[in-house]
């Protein structure tokens, strides 16, 4: 009897090797064309899922600031008004979606966030979006008025700028900001815009103050802006002229009040620039809103830019060994800077042969910007103390600037600096050696702010 060789059967049915391969081939191509039709799909589902979510998002809020804001400030408006004949809203036109003039109401005779809560009920009729680009007033000849995409977008009631402007980082202006915005938008990336204003609303303020000086706890700082404080340094390269340039935060106002040698080395500056949300809130406390909210960090880039245009070169001093280094490899890379020069900053800085081997190799380097990094107050202390044995011509204190850009300590995201919760980034890097600083640090010098506010006042009585 033949037994059947089912093996045999198999066998011959089997494909050869290279139909097996041609099939896989096609197999692997109508699947992936299946997968990437599927992930388009579900994009375009996600997509319109999310825009979805986001106008319902912008229904809820128009619903809720109607019922709880509007209608009340209304009837309030209405109450007071009426008798004097003065009218409750005033109209105003702005540019809408695709460049077209828009005509929308602001409550009459109040400012801030309060003025345009009519705003919101064009949340309704979908001609204003809650997140978009920034809404400006219309002109029939505008120079914004080819501004292509910019205004293909709808504007919004919160915006990028919006947001920057009063945390008062705007430093790139209105619109590369505007573009930013364009280039980044999503629903995802709207929606977060709608959450990150309502923190940086707190401290939003819409006059910009007139006064060139902010007197803060005794010390004169510059109320400027970044462009102005680069074009300074720039003057000072050109006439060849010797600026100090210290920047000054919470903690180094705390600093200043209790150290006098530091309070004296501060006055030596001749620019002093506000850094950090903690000024910017001290600032609308006293009356003075800040123009911006200047940093080393945020800094940095525009300076190496300046010096890059003006051919000059930068020597970095302080950090731990090896830092400078690193800092100074980014930034040839980044920016195209010259850097002369770098050294660590753990050197005996109370004796003459310390400093003296330093100042040498900073003088012989040839640079004409000096950034020095040692914390506040030892950086501003000898800076003031050296500064006629240096030659370099503009001589700045940065602080922990070096372990920023030699990715030795990351940075804050932009978002969160956007709603004033740098410090708290900080803090959790390094909670031991900040605590103090920001937890005992940031109430007493608001503390410090009132008494300033109550006895600047007295004396101008
Ligand atoms: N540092 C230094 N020499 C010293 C003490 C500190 O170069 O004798 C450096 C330290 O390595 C750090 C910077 O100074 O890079 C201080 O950073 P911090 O963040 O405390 O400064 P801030 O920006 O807060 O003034």
């Amino acid at each position: 009897m033949v037994i059947p060789d089912y093996n045999t059967e198999t066998m011959a049915t089997r494909p050869s090797a290279e139909q097996a391969r041609l099939l896989e081939q096609r197999l692997d191509r109508r699947t992936g064309a299946l997968r990437r039709l599927s992930r388009r799909s579900a994009f375009w589902a996600s997509t319109a899922l999310a825009e979805f979510i986001v106008r319902l998002i912008e229904l809820c809020v128009a619903l809720f600031i109607t019922i709880f804001l509007f209608v009340p400030v209304l009837l309030a408006r209405l109450i007071i008004r009426r008798p004097t004949g003065k009218p409750v809203f005033e109209s105003k036109t702005i540019f809408g979606h695709s460049g077209k003039p828009l005509r929308v109401l602001n409550f009459a005779g109040l400012s801030g966030w309060i003025s345009r809560l009519p705003l919101f009920l064009e949340l309704f009729t979908g001609r204003l979006a809650l997140a978009g680009t920034t809404i400006r007033e219309w002109q029939p000849v505008s120079p914004d008025a080819g501004q292509g995409y910019v205004s293909m977008v709808k504007p919004g009631i919160v915006s990028l700028w919006d947001i920057r402007k009063s945390s008062k980082i705007g430093h790139e202006g209105r619109e590369a900001t505007e573009w930013e915005y364009i280039f980044r938008k999503r629903p995802l990336y709207d929606f977060l815009l709608m959450l990150r204003a309502l923190p940086v609303m707190l401290f939003a303020e819409h006059e910009v103050a007139e006064s060139p000086v902010f007197q803060l706890l005794d010390q004169k700082i510059d109320n400027i802006t970044m462009r102005e404080a680069i074009g300074m340094m720039q003057e000072s390269l050109r006439q060849k002229s010797q600026s100090v340039i210290f920047f000054v935060n919470p903690d180094c106002m705390n600093k200043s009040v209790t150290d006098q040698n530091y309070r004296k080395a501060l006055r030596v500056a001749d620019h002093l620039l506000p850094d950090g949300i903690g000024l910017v809130i001290a600032g609308k406390m006293l009356g003075t809103p800040l123009r911006e909210n200047i940093n080393g960090t945020d800094m940095l880039p525009w300076l190496c830019t300046m010096a890059v245009e003006e051919n000059v070169s930068i020597f970095l001093v302080g950090g731990k060994p090896g830092i400078a280094e690193k800092a100074a490899s980014a930034l040839e890379q980044r920016y195209g800077v010259s850097i002369a020069g770098t050294a660590h900053g753990y050197f005996d800085h109370q004796s003459e042969t310390g400093s003296h081997e330093v100042i040498e190799t900073i003088n012989n380097s040839k640079a004409s910007i000096l950034l020095v990094a040692f914390g506040a107050p030892l950086q501003e202390r000898w800076i003031a103390r050296h500064r006629n044995e240096l030659h370099p011509k503009i001589l700045m204190g940065v602080g922990g600037l070096f372990d920023f850009f030699s990715g030795n300590i990351k940075r804050a995201p932009r978002w969160i600096r956007e709603i004033g919760l740098e410090w708290v980034y900080r803090l959790m890097q390094e909670p031991s050696r900040m605590w103090k600083r920001y937890v005992i640090g940031n109430p007493l010098f608001l503390y410090r702010v009132v008494k300033w506010k109550i006895v600047s006042r007295s004396f101008n009585r």
